[in-house]
């Protein structure tokens, strides 16, 4: 088994990032550690130039993503994690593929409808032909598994007809690439606003009482939660109770993605209780799961031979895995013989 996934480098990051996407990236580690498989993570930096960018923001962030990622869990020694510009076969082997993408496929994909909107023409090539280069993200590794959300199964159903039509054209009877299988990740938390309970958390909230960062120490974390806002009612004992109070949903629901419990679960203990109980509650348990993360994430920030170290380390892994299968595609193809 080996999976593949990437995510996009994104600043400031925030509590909703930790429990919606860095936490599925450690529990999936630690499951497919556990059946002798192998995750490759990789920061999606060759993306992130699809939109417009700032360079210097984009390198901070590359930077920024890694430091969380370990501090949050992800092991340098047990998993593959690396920047895709490090390794250039991504790019090299998506060219390979656009001899076998076909525009009619590339015009079906929702998301580039969705990302471009009313300014199609305007949009740059990059996000158009973003669905290749992901194809070659998952096949250069001969990836069995990819976790996909929603909004990326069509993508990855792209890559199993790429794949499936290079091997026909190109593989004279041999598999070059591995056919990928989805895993849809478990149902993430999705974390909303601290100051406002139907938006979701956000880095580009302009408050920011608005969010729990990861660079937040245990005061600042304390007051955020404390500040937070919420209805004057106390809480109920039933799930049901919570209808029609968006805030306090938010809260419950983040005390149980934090603890491991299920709503009913929190209620059985505050329900009855008002926030002025409940809130300090939660800012002491969002202190002892967060703060060691939190403190972590700081110290490797701050360490920038280490973090570089860490993805020099795991993109010469990378091309190491990648290099048969990219050689085996330029020999199909009669670019290079032997
Ligand atoms: P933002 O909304 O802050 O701009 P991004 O779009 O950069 O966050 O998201 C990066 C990852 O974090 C995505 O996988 C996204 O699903 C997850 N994520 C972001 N915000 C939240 C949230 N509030 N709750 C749950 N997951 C989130």
């Amino acid at each position: 088994m080996r999976v593949v996934s990437g995510i996009q480098p994104t600043g400031n990051l925030h509590l909703g990032n930790y429990l919606g996407a860095i936490r599925n990236w450690v529990r999936m580690q630690d499951e497919v550690g556990r059946e002798g498989g192998q995750c490759l993570f990789f920061l999606a930096d060759l993306h992130a130039i699809s939109m417009p960018h700032d360079p210097a923001e984009l390198s901070a962030n590359t930077l920024g993503m890694v430091a969380a990622l370990v501090a949050c869990g992800i092991d340098p020694e047990r998993s593959i994690l690396f920047n895709q510009a490090q390794v250039p076969a991504h790019a090299e082997l998506q060219w390979l593929l656009n001899g076998t993408a076909r525009i009619g496929w590339l015009n079906r994909m929702t998301q580039f409808k969705d990302k471009s909107g009313k300014n199609r023409e305007g949009a740059s090539v990059a996000l158009y032909t973003y669905p290749v280069l992901q194809a070659a993200d998952v096949l250069l590794y001969q990836a069995t598994h990819v976790p996909v959300g929603e909004d990326q199964k069509q993508h990855l159903e792209l890559a199993r007809d790429i794949a499936q039509k290079f091997n026909h054209d190109f593989g004279g009877g041999e598999e070059i690439f591995t056919l990928p299988e989805p895993i849809i990740p478990p149902e993430s938390a999705r974390i909303m606003s601290l100051r406002d309970g139907t938006a979701k958390m956000s880095k580009s909230d302009p408050s920011e009482m608005s969010r729990i960062s990861l660079s937040d120490d245990a005061d600042t974390m304390m007051r955020k939660v404390k500040k937070a806002k919420t209805d004057p009612e106390p809480l109920p004992s039933e799930p049901g109770g919570l209808e029609g109070r968006p805030e306090a949903v938010n809260l419950v629901s983040l005390y149980g993605a934090l603890s491991g419990r299920s709503v009913q679960s929190v209620l059985d203990e505050f329900g009855g209780q008002g926030f002025g109980a409940f809130k300090p509650a939660l800012g002491e348990l969002l202190i002892e799961t967060l703060g060691p993360i939190t403190q972590r994430f700081t110290e490797l920030k701050a360490d920038r031979e280490a973090l570089d170290a860490i993805l020099a380390r795991g993109a010469a892994e990378a091309r190491e895995i990648g290099r048969p299968t990219l050689n085996k595609a330029y020999r199909a193809l009669g670019l290079v013989r032997g």
